[in-house]
């Protein structure tokens, strides 16, 4: 494990850094510069929580693979391996010893059942004939029989029998045989076959299509239910982390260069690493004790030592010094003063943008 460089091999490095920049100060001066750690810790930490659930199952007939289940006694003391991996969840259900058996439907014989459309008569009984709609089988169904079939005059007309002007088209009588007398609709017979069962006098039920009886789809054809305990143990990731990140536009590499610490942890009250600062351990002590139910945990920590260094003598910059792969990284980046400079200096220039087009449009005119 690489050891954190000191603050005096940070400044060394800012020094150097800074005469790049035409800054030639000696920080190691009192009062030359102002050092403070910002170092980038992270810290995660992936829990598995257990837990248990019991529900009381009835399944339609015999579902697969339930006689071959593991069982149990004691749900809260069966042991279960948790995920190898606590950031995953799991879920194994296991059969309460004794519990497993099979009850009879009860609302049917071997899984069928009366029909409940038809309620087992296969079909329903229906009118052969029906009234006629449009006579409604009175003495317009025909003007010379009355649907009887016999004539009121004995002797048949030859000619058309006179109807009154607009009058609905007669038809010929198929009882008295006479012609332009009889409602068109049932021709002097005062009734219809009837549509819905074609005067068979049965309509065959479409449900069961005749056949009586119906699958029982409640135990799903089978006659039976099964029925058992279901134990649950439950596995369910919980996260937690802390993190210090680097300022943002500090350019860092986040790959394992070496530069950077790092450890994994899977015990409760493990030894913390050596290279954390005390306020990164403060930080992290009360997230890593123990869960209530917590089976397994992994926690996974990275460290990189970082320095802050402003220098007297360049207001404008302030340093950042890390170890990199190849000894001490130095980036500068701009002060809160150069920022505050710059957005300044960018309005002015907006100011005065404004002020010309202002003039040019005057010009125009
Ligand atoms: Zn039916
Ligand atoms: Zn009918
Ligand atoms: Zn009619
Ligand atoms: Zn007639
Ligand atoms: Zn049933």
């Amino acid at each position: 494990m690489p050891t954190a460089p000191s603050r005096e091999e940070m400044l060394q490095a800012v020094e150097e850094k800074a005469a790049r920049y035409g800054v030639h100060t000696s920080l190691s001066a009192p009062g030359a510069a102002y050092l403070v750690w910002q170092s980038v810790f992270e810290c995660r930490v992936v829990r598995s929580i257990r837990s248990e659930e019991e529900t009381a199952k009835r399944v339609k007939g015999r579902p697969k693979g339930i006689a071959g289940r593991p069982t149990y006694t004691d749900l809260a003391g069966h042991p279960v391996e948790p995920p190898a991996d606590p950031a995953n969840s799991g879920r194994v259900e296991l059969v309460k010893d004794g519990s497993l058996g099979e009850e009879s439907c009860g609302d049917c014989v071997e899984g069928r059942k009366d029909c409940p459309v038809c309620e087992g008569q296969g079909g329903r009984q229906c009118a052969r004939y029906v009234e006629c709609e449009t006579c409604h089988g009175g003495p317009d169904a025909c003007w010379e029989c009355n649907g009887t079939g016999h004539p009121r005059t004995r002797r048949a007309r030859t000619t058309a029998r006179p109807r009154p002007q607009g009058a609905e088209q007669r038809a010929a009588c198929r009882r008295c045989k006479r012609a332009d007398v009889a409602c068109p609709t049932c021709l002097g017979q005062r009734e219809r076959e009837c549509v819905t069962c074609r005067a068979k006098g049965f309509v065959t039920c479409q449900t069961c299509k005749g056949a009586k009886r119906v699958r029982d789809e409640a135990c799903g054809g089978t006659g039976l239910f099964t029925v058992w305990t279901e134990g649950a143990v439950i596995h369910t990731p919980d996260r937690d982390e802390v993190r210090r990140p680097a300022p943002l536009a500090l350019k860092l590499r986040t790959d394992a260069n070496g530069a950077w610490s790092g450890s994994r942890m899977t015990g409760v009250g493990e030894e913390l690493p050596d290279y954390l600062e005390d306020a990164h351990r403060k930080a992290i002590v009360p997230r890593l004790a123990a869960k209530e139910r917590e089976v397994r945990r992994h926690v996974t920590l990275r460290y990189l030592p970082l320095a802050r260094v402003e220098v007297h003598a360049d207001p404008d910059r302030v340093y950042y010094a890390f170890p990199g792969p190849a000894g001490i990284e130095v980036q500068g980046l701009p002060s809160k003063r150069r920022v505050a400079h710059l957005t300044a200096l960018t309005s002015a220039a907006l100011a005065l943008v404004a002020l010309v087009t202002v003039v040019a449009v005057f010009v125009v005119r």
